[in-house]
């Protein structure tokens, strides 16, 4: 078979018996894919346990970088590192000409969400350490297994074109797609295809989340003894003004808009008046315009704060996000593809860890997803969070899927969210995901009327509404972001790297019995290392 020259044929020809050949072929090339997708479940699985155990954060995800281009490298893929000003981001490639297919998926971790994985209740692997508790270790095990599938394929079949993967850097910072759009990383992409771990296998078109822009004002005053203040102006009295002026702004304004604070820096010790003070707002709502006016709504009010106090106050721009908007002719190729896919077997063993979870989080103990969600069934949550994936969305066809892999009823950004992340849940999701994600590669690949009708829909969606970046021109991306605090923590996390070489799963490394479901009694853990 020769699915390069079916297609050229039925282009040429258009005629009828020709086409049918060509849907057998790609069916039989979709038959093929699901049974490597499952004859390469033991990569997959490595790939999820590694990243899971190597738990960064943000832009200093260096060790998970090194891991996966790595990986891609000695699969033939050309690697571009450092692309866009993002140490820890690569551009990854194999094949040539058109069309051009990008796979793209989180890589960060989160801050105090560390968990060890199977265990149905709050035990951390380090103390506030950081960890997976959003799932991010498994996308980029869905891409590379959904590729390394479509390129054997192709190989074979002499199908033409280019893949091309990509990570989401710090997407818990809503800190990379921007500046990746605008290093032109995206400029000769056909489409991308994108993931998101979930409990649901499923996908959607249109209007998707909140969009967001991400800020650190600094203000800076004079220092004085505590005990004699007077010489002194307070930077955090202009934190704490500004603050509370916002909170009184709140009430006036939609009620569909979205807003919270951190201090990130309020001083040294009392008896010192901080003469340095700062603290990182994200301003969200459901247009680019509401996001600009929200962001100036927020700078107005600091430099109010700075004229009460005598201080002076700058702002930094750190990340942002438009709202997503994804395509609606890729949703529903890749959503016929999950469908032909299905749920995974899950075991006993995963049902019954599900429910210990559930049990320990007080939640509905109904155990894991069994059936895929028909396409655009997830309630359009226009009150959620951002995910700056959408930026790709109005800069070329983009798609999300979501595959399944974590447990219902588990807390977002949170440790609960981390425990099955790397157990068979997330390996069986991971390899459900990359069998969804490799079908719909081969059907973009023979099927060039999905292709333009995903670039028709695309240019009616962007005909009225231009993408504009919400970071400033020559904005640099935040990369000291989670440095000193991953610094802290390295040498711990270089103890628990998952060593593949000696240990089936991570599970078996840390020696947890699968599935555990019940605590030890109180006699038998005092007696363990707690
Ligand atoms: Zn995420």
């Amino acid at each position: 078979m020769n699915a390069m020259f079916l297609r050229t044929a039925v282009l040429l020809t258009g005629a009828a018996g020709l086409l049918a050949a060509q849907e057998q072929s790609l069916d039989s090339l979709k038959q093929a894919a699901v049974e490597m997708v499952s004859g390469r479940a033991k990569l997959t699985q490595q790939i999820v346990d590694s990243v899971f155990a190597f738990s960064e954060l943000g832009y200093q995800e260096t060790n998970t970088s090194a891991y996966l281009t790595g990986l891609l490298e000695k699969n033939g893929f050309k690697v571009t590192r450092g692309v866009a000003g993002l140490p820890t981001s690569w551009v990854a490639e194999w094949g040539s000409g058109k069309p051009v297919i990008g796979l793209m998926a989180d890589i960060d971790g989160l801050p105090a969400t560390s968990q060890t994985p199977g265990i149905p209740w709050h035990k951390p692997l380090i103390d506030n350490g950081p960890g997976h508790g959003e799932g991010h270790n498994a996308g980029q095990a869905v891409n590379i297994t959904a590729a390394l599938v479509v390129k054997e394929l192709m190989q074979r079949n002499k199908i033409q074109g280019t893949l091309r993967i990509y990570p989401g850097v710090a997407e818990e910072l809503i800190g990379s797609r921007t500046y990746m759009v605008n290093a032109g990383l995206f400029k000769d992409l056909d489409v991308m295809l994108s993931s998101h771990i979930a409990t649901e296998f499923g996908t959607t078109w249109g209007p998707s989340g909140t969009g967001l822009v991400s800020v650190e004002y600094t203000f800076t005053g004079r220092s004085a003894h505590g005990a004699s203040p007077w010489a002194g102006r307070s930077a955090l009295d202009a934190v704490e003004l500004m603050n509370a002026g916002w909170n009184y702004r709140r009430e006036h304004l939609r009620l569909e808009h979205r807003s919270h604070y951190i201090i990130t820096y309020g001083g040294d010790q009392p008896n010192v008046v901080p003469p340095l003070a700062k603290v990182w707002y994200y301003f969200r709502e459901l247009e680019y315009p509401r996001i600009k006016q929200l962001h100036e709504i927020g700078s107005t009010i600091a430099k109010a704060a700075a004229m009460m106090t005598e201080t002076e106050v700058s702002e930094r721009v750190l990340g942002a996000a438009w709202p997503g908007h994804f395509n609606k002719p890729l949703a529903e190729a890749l959503s016929a593809n999950i469908k032909r896919v299905g749920m995974p077997a899950w075991s006993a063993g995963d049902i019954a860890l599900a429910k210990a979870a559930q049990r320990e989080l007080k939640v509905k103990e109904e155990g894991l997803k069994t059936e895929v969600q028909p396409l655009n069934e997830r309630a359009e949550n226009r009150m959620s969070g951002s995910d700056d994936i959408a930026e790709l969305s109005w800069n070329v066809p983009t798609v999300v899927l979501r595959y399944p892999g974590n447990i219902p009823g588990m807390i977002g950004h949170h440790w609960s969210s981390a425990i099955a992340m790397a157990t068979p849940i997330a390996h069986k999701g991971a390899s459900a995901g990359a069998a969804a994600h490799a079908l719909t590669v081969l059907d973009l690949l023979l099927k060039p009327e999905l292709l333009s009708s995903a670039k028709s829909w695309f240019e009616e969606q962007t005909k009225t509404t231009k993408w504009q970046s919400l970071i400033p021109a020559g904005t640099d991306p935040p990369i000291y972001l989670n440095k000193e605090r991953m610094d802290r923590v390295r040498p711990q996390l270089d103890k628990l790297r998952y060593d593949a070489s000696k240990y089936a799963t991570y599970l078996d490394q840390l020696g947890v019995k699968y599935p555990t479901t019940s605590k030890p009694s109180a006699a038998a853990s005092s007696a363990g290392p707690e």
